[in-house]
């Protein structure tokens, strides 16, 4: 391609110019003729001419090219000539201005569009002073590396730098910084108006760049002062070095310490830091935040998780950590710790019946007075609504324990006034020792609870200590409840059948159900030993259910006249389906109401419920028979057979096996007979083993017997046999008494 000169050049662009954009070129009337010429000027007229086109082609690709180029270009750009007209733009720059790129015109003079946009009201700065805004603005276009912000009227910012090009004209950027100026707004704002002392500081520290009124405020320096100042000399105001130019913000802001204010109030200081630019240079900003408050809440909050509410006494948490360093100390030396498990008798009373109002006064005393027994180094602890544990040190011999019990008792069972009520509440102890009864804290306490538990049982008001053999019981209960569990599940559980025996015909009027369990490993357990573990945990509910459903699908079997007789623990009445087990029982038998007897201790009178007793009444009237078990081992059996007409009472075996030796115990149990007789009650006597004791009964008209003189409690498939022996005619005692 032929090398242009330079004002050929110049000519051409502007030639092109001039027909940029998007014009068709016209043919060029100096080129296309008009005199005739000779071939060999034509010749060359036509070579000229194809250069000519070739470089106006030229010149439009590499325009087009720039075109192209300037339009991706994230700013707007614009190119003004010297005269201030326009000649090329880019698309960012139309839409800065919200035009599309056509809308500016090649060769328009700036000062003109910028009119245009004055008188639309596009600049607010330029409102009321419109001319003077165009002037000053065309000034600012000529003056070398010009930079400056303007304002549009729909509030963006738009940053303007402008520079001369070689030709005296100038070449124009424009970047719209709306949200920089917008989040630059929110900085100031956030910052200076922060309540939070914030301070803006170089990188390590050594030049305070800004700080907000609430630090002026906080160190007592002006802004102006700050300036001056480092931070290392704000150190002035620490107990401890606080800042030292570190980055890792979190990690400072995780430690406190102390702090003064200008004001000269000691506050808990953290500081965040965050690194940051300011302008162009990195910084760190500070936030002094002020944690005083915090810290209370977090002590208080860790005093709550290890003390007691009510009496502010350590718990069981707090207490045992105590333990565990006062262990730690004897295990190097002689002496030993003793625990003691105080647990205060019939607390529940004193909330029942004067109100919890008063039971939390009586719990504050008793802790008081608990304390002011103890010595210094002794540990007390609040373990549960009535029990206290106290942990003495120092302990050489069991006598040192039993001293302290002694006075803990004396103390507490002095009468409280509470209320204008004279309270007095006794109190039992459960004593356990290091290292014997347990060597840590855990262990010890619970050695000390088994104590107190047998001190509450067994002598109240009093103290125990711990014996290895409470521990092994324990254990042993803990197993059977397992294994009970596992039985009742796997239907390991059977019903027995003892007879009861209608002591005038000598024929069986029924048999009582009794729970047998085959265990796997111990072979028979007695009831005894395991329904009182059910009743503890709550098994004796499916334990009974099953007893009833598996006895009256038995006696389903039997003569239609002889009924089953089957237990009821007094916990089975609580529940509140009682009524509907029965029902269902007797529903999916088929067994008759009647024939169906059901077994109740007097305990389950005692509380006088009226729940229990609308429970029975309603059994009754499902035709099912009620009896009294056990009759006179109670506190106050005649009272009871007041408060539920029963069908039947049961004399304890306790007074039918005295009935030989005792004269009282005959006594006793003809006065039962013949009250059973004024009553209209059947009269039962439980325990019958011998022929002595038969003829007594037989003689003071007792109506029933059952013992193991007729039978044991035999498997169901025996009953069958039993009953068809008797019913055969042979001789019905001699059958009985296999
Ligand atoms: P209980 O209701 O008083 O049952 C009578 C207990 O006396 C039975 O003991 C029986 O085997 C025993 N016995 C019967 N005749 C004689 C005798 O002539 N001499 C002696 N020494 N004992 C005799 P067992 O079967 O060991 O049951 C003990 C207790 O367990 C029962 O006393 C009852 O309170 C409870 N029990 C048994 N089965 C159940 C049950 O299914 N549910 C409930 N809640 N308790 C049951
Ligand atoms: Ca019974
Ligand atoms: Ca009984």
């Amino acid at each position: 391609m032929p090398k242009m000169g330079p004002r050929a050049a110049k000519k051409l662009k502007r030639k092109v110019a001039a027909r940029i954009p998007g014009r068709p070129v016209k043919p060029d009337p100096k080129l296309s003729g008009g005199r005739r010429r000779v071939p060999s000027e034509i010749g060359e007229i036509v070579r000229k001419r194809a250069e000519t086109e070739a470089a106006i082609a030229d010149a439009r690709r590499s325009n087009e090219r720039l075109r192209e180029a300037i339009d991706i270009l994230p700013q707007g750009i614009v190119f003004l000539d010297a005269e201030g007209r326009y000649i090329l733009w880019n698309k960012k720059y139309a839409e800065i201005y919200r035009r599309s790129s056509d809308q500016f015109e090649h060769g328009a003079r700036l000062q003109d569009t910028l009119r245009v946009g004055v008188a639309r009201g596009d600049y607010p700065e330029a409102i009321g002073r419109e001319e003077a805004w165009i002037a000053e603005r065309l000034k600012k276009l000529y003056q070398p590396g010009e930079r400056h912000e303007q304002k549009l009227a729909d509030g963006r910012v738009v940053l303007i730098e402008e520079r001369l090009t070689s030709d005296g004209g100038v070449v124009g950027l424009r970047v719209d910084i709306t949200e920089l100026k917008q989040r630059e707004a929110s900085f100031r704002l956030l910052f200076d108006g922060n309540p939070v002392p914030m301070i803006l500081c170089s990188l390590d520290g050594e030049r305070i760049l800004s700080v907000n009124d609430a630090a002026a405020e906080h160190y007592g320096f002006s802004r102006a002062e700050f300036e001056k100042l480092t931070i290392r000399s704000l150190q002035a105001f620490d107990t401890e070095l606080p800042w030292i130019g570190g980055r890792d913000g979190d990690e400072q802001a995780a430690r406190t310490w102390k702090h003064v204010r200008a004001d000269g109030t000691l506050i808990d200081l953290a500081i965040y830091s965050r690194e940051l630019m300011h302008g162009d240079q990195p910084a760190v900003l500070l936030a002094l935040m002020d944690m005083t408050e915090r810290k209370r809440a977090e002590a208080r909050l860790a005093f709550m998780a290890q003390h007691d509410g009510l009496t502010a006494l350590p718990n069981r948490n707090l207490l045992r950590q105590q333990m565990d360093d006062m262990l730690l100390h004897t295990r190097r030396s002689a002496e030993k710790v003793a625990v003691l498990v105080l647990g205060l008798d019939n607390f529940k009373a004193v909330n029942d019946t004067l109100g919890h109002g008063v039971g939390d006064k009586l719990l504050r005393g008793v802790a008081k007075r608990l304390r002011s027994t103890l010595r210094e180094e002794d540990a007390l602890a609040r373990l549960n609504s009535d029990e206290f544990a106290i942990v003495q040190s120092g302990v050489s011999r069991p006598e040192d324990a039993v001293l302290l019990a002694k006075r803990l008792l004396e103390a507490i069972g002095e009468p409280y006034l509470l209320d204008a009520h004279s309270i007095v509440i006794g109190a039992s102890i459960g004593i356990a020792m290091s290292p014997g009864d347990g060597d840590e804290s855990e262990k010890l306490l619970k050695s000390a609870d088994m104590a107190l538990s047998r001190a509450k049982s067994e002598f109240r008001g009093t103290f125990s200590f711990f014996e290895a053999e409470m521990d092994a019981r324990a254990q042993t209960r803990r197993k059977i409840e397992m294994d009970l569990r596992d039985a009742i599940q796997n239907d390991g559980l059977r019903p027995f059948y003892q007879p009861l025996v209608d002591l005038s015909s000598g024929r069986i009027t029924g048999f009582e159900a009794l729970v047998r369990w085959p265990h796997p490993e111990r072979g028979m357990i007695s009831p005894g030993e395991f329904i009182p573990v059910a009743e503890e945990t709550g098994l004796i509910n499916p334990l009974g259910g099953l007893m009833l459903r598996r006895a009256c699908n038995d006696a389903a079997h039997w003569p239609d006249d002889v009924r089953v007789a089957v237990n009821l623990s007094p916990l089975q009445f609580r529940t509140g389906n009682l009524l509907s087990q029965v029902t269902e029982a007797l529903k999916h038998s088929g067994l008759p109401a009647r024939r169906l007897e059901l077994e109740i201790t007097e305990t389950l009178l005692l509380e006088k419920s009226s729940q229990v007793l609308a429970t029975l009444h309603a059994l009754r009237a499902l035709g099912v028979r009620i009896s009294m078990d056990d009759f006179g081992t109670g506190y106050s059996s005649l009272s009871y057979l007041r408060s539920f007409p029963f069908d039947k009472i049961k004399i304890d075996q306790s007074f039918v096996r005295d009935l030989g030796s005792n004269r009282d115990a005959q006594a006793i149990v003809r006065s039962i007979i013949s009250l059973g007789k004024g009553l209209g009650v059947t009269i039962t006597a439980e325990g019958v083993e011998t022929e002595a004791e038969l003829s007594c009964l037989r003689a003071e008209g007792c109506h029933e017997g059952q013992g193991f003189l007729f039978s044991r409690a035999r498997p169901n498939a025996d009953i069958v046999s039993l009953l068809q022996a008797q019913r055969g005619g042979t001789d019905d005692e001699a059958a009985l008494v296999a």
